[in-house]
């Protein structure tokens, strides 16, 4: 049996990397008010730690490794680690996924490094409300972030939006429309009951099947095939358009049967579902002189941690049970 698929014959071939758990906004959805606490600085992995389990990672079957946090690009020398990342021999991608407030000075030095894709958080085209969600009035630097990298040659950039009721589901079809306009692919992604927060209610929730409704009304959308089969979008496009429009069912339509992910936090524990708290502790190994094949061995437990299904559900909420938030997971 290879040493990448786990106990349901799932094939884990993607690694999420959160390089930081500080970020630059406060998105209502993602980071709790007031009492999170940032981790030490001697707890966080090195950029030499995470390449070296990266190597790991690759020799036991990853494939692919995408780049998050917190926010990446506030981490310093992100250009080396990528570089560094992106000469993996048989890693296939390399990505990322920020939010775009740091992107415009970035993306040529990214594309540069061997960046592949970038994935920008943007929930709405109103630079008020964009306040009102994250806290920071940065909508237009973030919109620059999206034209630069277009401009330096990303193709596609993908906007990941998290769809709320009474905040952003009335910007739905606007959203979309990037798609005509630009060579993009808008992501809406069902919210996910990470926090204990007032300001997040479940009445907020907005199933995709709600969205693409809402598409339908905007123009004449068809389903298209990915060429991401492991990927948990389904997309479409408008009859004219640049760009896809994706929608991700984490909740109404869970892809637990296909996911192929394991995430690593900044501080070094290996998750294998991002709902479930069972974590593997990779850096304590790591740090104290563990041989490639003690660690190749910890990987490999990881991925034989994953849950077969999450237990989250559009009804059953309050069952969400991290005690990390997004923020310190890594989305
Ligand atoms: N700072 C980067 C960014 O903003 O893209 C990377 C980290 S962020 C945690 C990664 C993704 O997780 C973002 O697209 C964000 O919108 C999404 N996210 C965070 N909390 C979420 C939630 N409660 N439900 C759905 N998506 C969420």
């Amino acid at each position: 049996m290879p040493r990448n698929v786990d106990n349901f014959k799932r094939r884990i071939d993607y690694l999420r990397i959160s390089i930081t758990d500080w970020c630059n906004l406060r998105c209502i959805y993602c980071r709790p008010r007031g009492k999170w606490k940032k981790l030490p600085h001697d707890e966080i992995l090195s950029y030499e730690e995470i390449i070296q389990i990266c190597h790991i990672a690759v020799r036991l079957g990853i494939t692919k490794i995408r780049i998050t946090g917190g926010e990446p690009l506030l981490r310093r020398n992100i250009i080396y680690l990528c570089e560094n990342l992106s000469r993996i021999d048989k890693l296939e991608s390399l990505t990322i996924t920020t939010n775009g407030v740091l992107l415009k000075h970035f993306a040529s030095k990214l594309y540069r490094a061997g960046v592949q894709r970038l994935n920008v958080s943007l929930d709405t085209l109103n630079p008020r409300k964009y306040y009102e969600i994250t806290g920071k009035n940065m909508f237009h630097k973030v919109w620059s972030g999206i034209e630069e990298a277009l401009l330096v040659g990303f193709y596609p950039v993908k906007i990941n939006v998290v769809a709320m009721r009474g905040i952003n589901d009335n910007e739905i079809g606007e959203l979309a429309k990037l798609t005509f306009k630009y060579p993009v692919h808008v992501r809406f992604i069902e919210l996910m009951p990470f926090l204990d927060n007032p300001e997040e209610p479940e009445s907020r929730f907005i199933s995709t099947d709600e969205i693409l409704n809402i598409l339908r009304d905007v123009g004449t959308i068809s389903p298209v095939s990915s060429s991401n089969v492991n990927g948990p979008a389904t997309h479409f496009r408008f009859k004219g358009a640049l760009g896809k429009v994706g929608l991700i069912s984490p909740i109404s339509h869970h892809f637990c049967p296909s996911c192929n992910r394991l995430r690593l936090t900044a501080d070094g524990k290996l998750r294998a579902c991002l709902f479930s708290n069972t974590e593997t502790d990779i850096k304590t190994a790591l740090r104290s002189g563990a041989s490639e094949e003690e660690l190749e061995a910890i990987f490999h437990e990881a991925i034989l941690a994953k849950p077969e299904k999450h237990s989250l559900n559009q009804v059953c909420r309050s069952s969400v049970s991290s005690h990390r938030p997004m923020v310190a997971i890594g989305g």
